[in-house]
């Protein structure tokens, strides 16, 4: 959407709308026998090439049409990553409607606000949401109809669901000529709502503008660096920030694909890495915790795996050092959010780095990193006012760029931006490298005697403990202080560590005044539907906590 003023000179290059489509197109073109491999909700592997995604994108486009779908309405999915989900994200974007991306760990009332609001049209789901799906009909407001991605004979014999479609039928008796429509680049894309852990979900309205700059950008060396080379694995969902752009960005390099489906343990990741000797993934912490204790236990190691993305939240610094130096895998740190498509930055050492020692390198890639060109950063007070980049000084994280949101999806919330910038909601640093480290998310800075404590920090720190699998830290109540740190602990299986022992493993490593008061354990810590820890879950678990009088 361009509101700027024309020179009297403008550029005589073509002007060729960044469509979604082209992306297919080309990895048909260039790249139409390179794999996308699939683990199906069926449990079986499914093996096919860029070229059969196209063919069955088109006939996907062409039922949708026969349908009756129309420009810019929304087409909502519940599934895995899988192969047909891919489908979906090029024929209904690639056609000019919107891919609604449903997260299947909400609860019912929750999809049915999501679809409601997004006034989706039709529902594409996986068969084993078919309970989830069912319990949803009643009360979506405007889905026409339902199309579940399998075979004919798996279709359920007696479902309730109103005009049930069977995808793979659909596709039998649709052409596969379909010429994709050429149309503005600032045409709405895709749709994924915010997680609603305050307030209702909002939706961010992807363009394919936004959509096909983000993909370049995210295929960048100092980015995910993906390469024609590599095969990709994301674990990230396709239902969490569009897979954070991989299904866009890896056909772009021609890399192969392959789609864990639903069987995301330790076990079947593994299994799947190595079958297919995969290189690069991604995905939030809580995801690598389940395959690194299945290859602790197993004594296993990597054969292919070179590079792994980690975001959505921060990355113990433990988890870090245990894939670089025992499994010889890089990670990069990245952060973003659903608002930023979702990448802002990501974490890789420059040329000048190099010389640092290894400690010192290592404090640095634990950072959430460097923008990606095209996004701009800054740090604020509460009035505004631009802070130093010292490392040090925090405060409240502003973005802009081509891929950040404007406005909510039907101006939900009203204004955003403040200035032209978008406020986050983190609170971080930023060093004189432009090096940018999250402290916390706003609303769960450890208030204490007006001083903040950064949660992030205490978590990073105890996650080294040996016998420490999961740590989240709250602020609790304090007559004096406001709030003092609690550190809520899940126990590795099998070992033995105490509350004491563990205040003790502060010591030397944070100032005093920031060392936990106390620590209580669990034997799980509440996790959202993306696989983030639920800290206003947690804190209204403990709001009665009395923490020990010194
Ligand atoms: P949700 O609001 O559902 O958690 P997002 O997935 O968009 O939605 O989450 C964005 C937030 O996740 C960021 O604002 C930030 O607080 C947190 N986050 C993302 N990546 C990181 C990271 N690498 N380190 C710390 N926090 C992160």
């Amino acid at each position: 959407m361009s509101h700027y003023p024309k020179s009297p000179l403008m550029g005589q290059m073509m002007s060729q709308p960044l469509l979604i489509s082209s992306i297919i197109q080309h990895a048909d073109r260039y790249f139409g026998r390179n794999e996308i491999v699939s683990r199906r909700v069926e449990g079986d592997l499914h093996r096919y090439t860029y070229s059969d995604c196209h063919r069955r994108a088109r006939k996907l486009a062409n039922a949708l049409g026969a349908l009756g779908v129309g420009m810019g309405e929304r087409v909502a999915t519940l599934a895995w990553n899988g192969y047909r989900h891919m489908e979906a994200y090029y024929a209904v974007s690639g056609s000019g409607a919107v891919l609604h991306t449903i997260n299947p760990r909400l609860h019912p009332e929750l999809i049915a606000y999501i679809a409601n609001h997004a006034e989706d049209q039709y529902l594409l789901f996986d068969i084993c949401f078919l309970p989830l799906v069912e319990a949803v009909a009643p009360l979506a407001k405007t889905i026409k109809g339902y199309i579940a991605l399998c075979d004919p004979e798996l279709m359920p014999p007696d479902s309730k669901l109103p005009n049930l479609l069977c995808y793979e039928a659909l596709l039998e008796h649709s052409p596969d000529d379909y010429s994709w429509p050429l149309f503005d680049e600032n045409s709405a894309s895709s749709l994924c709502y915010t997680s609603g852990t305050t307030g209702n979900p909002k939706g961010a309205l992807y363009s394919h503008r936004s959509t096909v700059l983000h993909s370049l950008a995210s295929i960048m060396p100092d980015t995910m660096n993906i390469s024609g080379r590599d095969a990709v694995l994301p674990v990230v969902p396709m239902f969490h920030v569009n897979a954070w752009g991989l299904p866009y960005a890896v056909p772009i390099t021609g890399a192969k694909m392959v789609f864990p489906g639903p069987a995301l343990d330790g076990k079947s990741v593994y299994e799947l890495f190595e079958q297919e000797q995969v290189t690069i993934s991604a995905g939030v912490p809580t995801v690598w915790l389940g395959l690194l204790n299945y290859m602790e236990q197993n004594q296993l190691k990597f054969s292919s795996f070179k590079r792994t993305i980690i975001g959505g939240s921060a990355c113990p610094p433990a988890m870090m050092q245990a894939l670089r130096h025992r499994y010889g895998v890089e990670v990069v740190h990245a952060w973003g959010m659903t608002e930023m498509s979702p990448l802002g930055t990501s974490c890789c050492l420059q040329t000048r780095h190099l010389s640092l020692p290894a400690e010192q390198q290592e404090l640095l890639l634990q950072k959430q990193g460097h923008v990606i060109y095209g996004v701009d950063m800054k740090i604020v007070d509460d009035a505004g006012e631009e802070l130093p980049w010292d490392g040090e000084t925090y405060g409240n994280l502003l973005v802009k760029g081509p891929w950040v949101i404007d406005t909510y999806f039907k101006n939900e919330g009203g204004v955003v931006l403040q200035d032209g910038w978008f406020a986050t909601g983190d609170v971080a640093t930023i060093d004189a490298d432009g090096y940018m480290q999250i402290t916390d998310r706003s609303k769960d800075v450890i208030k204490s005697g007006g001083e903040w404590i950064s949660s992030i920090d205490l978590e990073n720190i105890v996650m080294a403990h040996p016998a420490v699998q999961m740590a989240a830290c709250i602020g609790i109540f304090h007559p004096k202080w406001d709030e003092r740190p609690l550190l809520v602990v899940v126990r590795k299986p099998g070992m033995e560590v105490d509350s004491a022992q563990l205040i003790k493993f502060f010591e030397g490593k944070v100032a005093k005044w920031w060392t936990p008061d106390d620590v209580t354990f669990v034997d799980a810590l509440p996790l959202g539907a993306t696989g983030k820890l639920l800290k206003n879950k947690l804190r209204e678990q403990f709001k009665e906590y009395v923490l020990p009088t010194a």
